[in-house]
């Protein structure tokens, strides 16, 4: 052991400056960040690696430089075919000797990668795990020079998770035959039992497991309850135009309703749900990647892998079904540290269809146990008055740390989310709960919150003369309260447990366990006060600036073009446009509007094979710009 430790040591410092200078001459980047620089030492020194950092944390660089510094070909294995295409176009941009290997090729390209493979022509080749398990290709890896393997989305190997992937199970044999060979697993998914499982399946007990930060300081969280989704959702865009996001939904009728909606009114969306023929499902999401200002609707069988890093928002429509999937979820926004926003609508409704799915579903009792109580602890994150960082990053076991501060002081908060920037009231709601209990009760506890709210209010429906309603003592006892008052009281009794909603789903509400003393007098009630927000705005007044991509009027007119002339390599290419440059990079270039390919070379995100590229193009744009 002691040995061991000595003789990395030596290795780091020798190959400290190495995977910097690497870093700097091949991707343009002037510094490691957080545990990357930790992470690639210990892989170049021949350790195995488990690595844990959010979307947008530079996973990718943690296999990628270490591939570069090694003897040999790393070996990539990713779920995702549709994506390595892009990948490795990205890194042929840079100069990187990259190929994939997927079902994608016709039979002559794969032997010619094969080939290259075995000619030792490789920097990285990306492949697909039902591919690289395949006795031909292991074969071929046999007589091969090995960097590394890097297991991307290291989670699919998860049964707990929604990506599991029988495949993933198998690649444990990558360290019986190539036991030398070090490997890395990589993830972005947060809980702990995904994480000891993913250790366990891939063996990877003695490998060191890197655990970063989960915070993704540049999103900005918010939650609003829906009383008039679209409308909502239209405030939400408006505070977005003409930028990149995805809006999610829950199902793939509302997927193509919003989709279609969103187009009469203009804005640039499109579909995607796993029922659409593959094609269309394949050319929506080119488009997404490679168009700027695409919204793409979508169930959540669109998202894993998509590593666009521009994408600026991250919409619900409708209420996830856990906290790790918010999180996955919205993580994909703002992945180039820019400020991006998460936005999620809810209501009692999703509450009930949640629980329905649950309750209906085919899974083990076991599973739907687990199902209700990841359920209940996404219910309690919308309706809590805290800090929605500190909350999220809580339920990951992870107590927030502000960006650049030594340690967590208890409370801390973030700033960057709705709680935060309009600070929410609570109110003494023993009163009305009271009333909503008892007419829960007296209504025979069978009836859903549209109708209790009816008879509290005093309605004349027709419901209500059938049932009598309108004879009972709770009858026209809430006209206090309006109805979207009641709405909330009412979800908010739901997720604190005073109220259940039945198990057959239909939405009826009866009374919790916790419900008699609060009937009897004996407890109180605090609700949260529903704030009036505009989605898309933590508060009062116009925050458009700091949800997008900060760049200075005076430095327009130069950003714009440089957009334009991205967006013709792109295509001239078949590309996408962030593969060319992030847009913070032509943000830097429009402020800085360099002269000479030296001082462009100062611009952050331009490596050296860029600058061979398109540093002259740049220049002739910034030029005529004057
Ligand atoms: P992940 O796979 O963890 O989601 P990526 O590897 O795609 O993240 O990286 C996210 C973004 O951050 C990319 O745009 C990448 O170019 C950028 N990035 C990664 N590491 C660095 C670094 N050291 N300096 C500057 N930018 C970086
Ligand atoms: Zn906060």
């Amino acid at each position: 052991m002691q040995e061991y430790e000595h003789t990395t040591r030596i290795a780091d410092a020798a190959q400290a400056d190495d995977a910097l200078a690497l870093l700097r001459r091949v991707f343009g980047y002037d510094a490691f960040r957080g545990q990357q620089q930790a992470i690639v030492d210990h892989v170049v020194a021949g350790g195995d690696a488990l690595v844990l950092m959010p979307t947008g944390g530079g996973k990718s660089l943690c296999y990628q430089v270490p591939a570069l510094l090694r003897e040999g070909t790393g070996l990539v294995v990713s779920p995702l075919i549709a994506l390595m295409q892009d990948q490795v176009e990205a890194l042929r941009q840079l100069g990187v000797r990259a190929a994939y290997l997927n079902s994608t090729l016709d039979a002559e390209t794969a032997r010619q990668v094969e080939r290259d493979l075995l000619d030792g022509q490789l920097d990285l080749l990306y492949v697909a795990p039902e591919r690289l398990l395949t006795a031909r290709f292991l074969s071929l890896l046999e007589r091969s020079a090995i960097a590394l393997f890097a297991i991307d989305e290291a989670h699919c190997v998860s049964q707990w998770g929604h990506d599991f992937r029988p495949e993933y199970r198998e690649l444990a044999v990558l360290h019986e035959r190539w036991p030398e060979v070090p490997r890395i697993a990589l993830t972005a998914t947060a809980d702990p039992p995904t994480r000891r499982e993913i250790a366990e399946r891939l063996a990877l007990g003695d490998a060191q497991c890197f655990l970063s930060s989960f915070d993704r300081p540049n999103i900005r969280y918010s939650v609003a309850h829906k009383d008039n989704p679209r409308r909502q959702l239209v405030d939400f865009l408006a505070s977005h135009a003409g930028e990149s996001g995805i809006v999610y939904c829950l199902s793939r009728r509302k997927v193509e309703e919003t989709a279609e909606f969103l187009a009469g009114r203009g804005i640039a969306a499109l579909p995607y749900h796993a029922g659409l023929p593959a094609d269309v499902r394949a050319e929506n999401q080119r488009r997404f990647l490679r168009e700027d200002g695409i919204v793409m609707c979508a169930t959540i069988a669109f998202g894993m892998g998509i590593d666009k890093p521009d994408v600026r928002f991250v919409a619900h429509m409708d209420l996830p079904k856990s906290i790790e999937g918010y999180y996955q979820e919205t993580g994909r926004a703002g992945r180039d540290g820019e400020p991006a926003e998460a936005w999620m609508g809810y209501g009692l409704g999703d509450v009930v269809l949640l629980r329905q799915m649950i309750e209906q579903g085919e899974a083990s009792e076991e599973r739907k146990a687990l199902e209700r109580r990841k359920l209940d602890q996404l219910l309690g994150y919308c309706e809590s008055a805290m800090c929605r960082r500190q909350a999220l990053l809580a339920a990951f076991g992870e107590t927030y740390v502000p960006v650049g501060a030594a340690e967590a002081a208890p409370g801390q908060r973030c700033g960057n989310c709705d709680n935060c920037l309009q600070p929410v009231r609570t109110w003494d709601a023993t009163e009305a709960a009271r009333k909503a209990l008892s007419c829960a009760y007296r209504t025979g506890q069978r009836f859903g919150a549209a109708h209790l709210i009816d008879v509290l209010r005093g309605a004349d429906t027709e419901k209500v003369r059938q049932f009598r309603h309108n004879e009972l003592s709770t009858y026209g006892i809430g006209t206090d309260l309006d109805a979207n008052a009641w709405r909330s009281v009412f979800r908010q009794l739901v997720v604190s447990g005073l109220l259940e909603v039945d198990a057959e789903g239909h939405g009826s509400l009866r009374l919790g366990a916790a419900a008699r003393p609060v009937l009897r007098g004996e407890s109180a009630v605090h609700l949260r006060e529903e704030p009036v927000r505009k989605p898309g705005r933590g508060g009062a007044g116009e925050r458009r600036s700091e949800s997008t991509l900060h760049v200075d009027a005076s430095d327009r007119p130069l950003f714009d073009a440089l957009r334009a002339w991205r967006g013709q390599m792109a295509r001239e290419q078949n590309v996408p446009a962030y593969v060319i440059f992030h847009d913070r990079t032509l943000r830097d270039i429009a402020q800085l509007r360099p002269a000479s390919i030296s001082e462009l070379a100062r611009v952050g995100g331009i490596g050296g094979g860029k600058l061979g590229r398109y540093g002259e193009g740049v220049l002739d744009v910034v030029r005529e710009q004057g």
